[in-house]
């Protein structure tokens, strides 16, 4: 099946208002090109390097999505033209989108990533810290940031039922955080090529998918 074939296939899955975030990290600017040509403008990316140099090459009206674990000195990479970092998951690294948004005179939409699933190695926020952070006033500094919702990953297992609690959980999360931002505090990220349409029924609003429309990643 080719890539535009792929996408379409995905979409017919998602309910009306589900967003289809294209997880291109690892993969060719001409495979986005391709998914591009099919419609598709929104993609997602891991590392900030290699967003930057397909942001480069690639057509303008595309909306780039950071993912993965951003560390504070490569934010100056992407802070030009990010649409969204969805990997928002310390202070340092919230001060850091701030300052270099600021230089730039733009606001970055951002996501508070939460850390649910059951392996260490997933980064994101503790829920608690979390919550303490933000009902402190954590963020009314940042100006330069607008805090759009929540995203996490579910624990990699074929167990449905830890799948489903995960993101349960982060369901919960984004709606006991909802009365510390306005309506722009809409968006719950959650959902990969693996566990999507469990992500749609727990009430995800964004998908975030690789392999299933670009094939395995060579690393
Ligand atoms: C790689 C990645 C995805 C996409 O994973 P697939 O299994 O290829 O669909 C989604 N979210 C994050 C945070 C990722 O790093």
């Amino acid at each position: 099946m080719s890539i535009g074939n792929k996408i379409a296939a995905v979409r017919r899955t998602l309910p009306a208002g589900v967003e289809l975030v294209a997880v291109s990290k690892y993969h060719p600017a001409e495979a986005i090109r391709e998914a591009y040509d099919a419609g598709q403008r929104v993609f997602g990316e891991n590392r900030p390097q290699e967003m930057k140099a397909k942001h480069e090459i690639l057509p303008r009206d595309i909306e780039w999505r950071m993912i993965g674990h951003l560390q504070t000195n490569k934010v100056k990479y992407i802070a030009p033209f990010v649409s969204m970092i969805e990997s928002l998951d310390s202070e340092r690294l919230a001060a850091a989108i701030d300052k270099e948004a600021a230089k730039h005179g733009r606001t970055i939409d951002c996501l508070l990533e939460i850390h649910v699933a059951d392996e260490d190695t997933k980064s994101g926020w503790d829920y608690d810290e979390l919550d303490a952070f933000v009902r402190g006033g954590g963020f009314d500094a940042y100006r330069n940031i607008r805090i759009r919702g929540v995203m996490g990953m579910a624990t990699n297992t074929d167990d449905e039922t830890v799948i489903r609690r995960d993101f349960m959980r982060l369901a919960d999360c984004k709606r006991s955080l909802a009365d510390c931002f306005g309506p722009e505090f809409d968006t719950l990220s959650m959902g990969m090529s693996d566990d999507y349409p469990i992500a749609v029924e727990c009430g995800s609003t964004e998908v975030r998918i690789g392999s299933d429309i670009f094939g395995a990643r060579e690393y």
